[in-house]
């Protein structure tokens, strides 16, 4: 007799990080995975440091000083604020709270990879809702929840799309969900979203009882190396979630750099615009070498290679990972022939942009 994982585990396909190597002597530029050009605010850096000092202690396992620079920042109770070791682990802890084998959990056709992950975790079955446009489709969403249906996972904007559901779509899926469904929002890109209607999300999960918004401090803060996710939504889910996660699941340097971080708002400020700048730059003078790019409101871009022979996006990551441009394959995601870009520095957007003009006239 062999141990044995339970149902679900072995069909779990292990998740890929993106690349971060390029080939040996030539300089790297790490597009693969969101991550910001900027670095974190130097404060964040500051306060980190200053954690070192003491690596014999346990750090605070509330994380009481984190909870209460976001509950300033976003005008919220702490008691409805939950932080993580990163934002993926607060989706699993959700899945472990909620699930059980014979549950259902809702994703979209194109969401993030980690919600199926977890829901297999959990010994649940994910339940895939087709999109429209690349976007997501709440009358797809609500056509698919059953008896069994206990969460649905959305990520607005998502990712690899960048596609964004405006405000009255996620009222709607709201509405027309069983009270006892609970809707994670995730937003792990907010901070880049420039559009009116964001906020009114926020003020949504603190009126609903069966909505949470888990957020990341891996995007724009610029801090994914020390891994800090919160989530906030009503008390009961907190609380529930609050039981199971490891008694000390921020360590140290993270607690005290992500409450730094939040209290830099002009910081967050410039890396919005910085990225705003890019993100349009980039997106044209790809499109006017004639690929198609999904529009994007995050940092990062969906690129879409022609089925070409030669021109695909295989090659194409190929030919730029061999000048040390890292990119993402999101083939996993349903996207055999897309490269997802994040937005870089200057030069590192440029210079793909060039590499891809040289790529599409080079020889197939
Ligand atoms: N949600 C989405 C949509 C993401 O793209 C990511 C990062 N790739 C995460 C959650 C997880 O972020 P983290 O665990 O670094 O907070």
């Amino acid at each position: 007799m062999k141990p044995v994982p339970k149902n679900g585990v072995l069909d779990i396909e292990i998740y890929v990080p993106g690349k971060s190597r390029a080939p040996d002597g030539i300089k790297l530029y790490k597009l693969s995975s969101n991550e910001t050009p900027l670095g974190p605010p130097p404060a964040a850096l500051e306060a980190a440091s200053r954690t070192l000092f003491d690596l014999a202690s346990y750090p605070d396992g509330q994380a009481n000083d984190l909870k209460a620079a976001i509950a300033e920042v976003h005008g919220l109770n702490t008691a409805n604020i939950l932080c993580g070791n990163g934002s993926d682990e607060l989706l699993g802890l959700l899945c472990q709270c909620y699930l059980a084998p014979g549950d259902e959990a809702i994703h979209t056709e194109h969401g993030f990879l980690v919600y199926e992950i977890q829901i297999k975790a959990a010994g649940a079955t994910p339940v895939v809702a087709p999109e429209t446009d690349r976007t997501a489709d709440v009358d797809a969403i609500l056509a698919r929840v059953t008896e069994k249906t206990k969460l649905v996972f959305l990520a607005n904007p998502n990712n690899p799309t960048g596609t964004y559901l405006p405000f009255d779509e996620i009222r709607r899926l709201q509405a027309g969900l069983p009270g006892n469904v609970i809707l994670v929002l995730d937003a792990a890109y907010a901070e880049y979203v420039r559009r009116n209607d964001y906020g009114a999300g926020i003020e949504l999960v603190s009126s609903a009882e069966n909505v949470v918004m888990t957020r990341t401090f891996s995007k724009i803060y610029g801090l994914a190396g020390l891994r800090i996710g919160w989530l906030f939504g009503p008390e009961a889910i907190v609380q529930a979630i609050d039981r199971v996660r490891g008694p000390f699941n921020l360590n140290a340097a993270a607690i005290a750099a992500g409450a730094a971080a939040i209290r830099d708002r002009a910081f967050v400020e410039e890396a919005a615009s910085f990225n705003a700048e890019w993100l349009e730059w980039t997106t044209r003078e790809i499109e006017a070498l004639g690929l198609t790019v999904t529009p994007s409101v995050c940092n990062f871009i969906l690129i879409h290679f022609p089925d070409e022979p030669g021109k695909g996006a295989a090659e194409a990551d190929a030919y730029l990972t061999a000048r040390g441009y890292i990119l993402r394959r999101v083939a996993g995601y349903g996207f055999p022939n897309g490269l997802r870009m994040s937005i870089g520095s200057e030069e590192a957007n440029r210079g793909v942009v060039a590499a891809l003009a040289e790529f599409l006239k080079s020889p197939s």
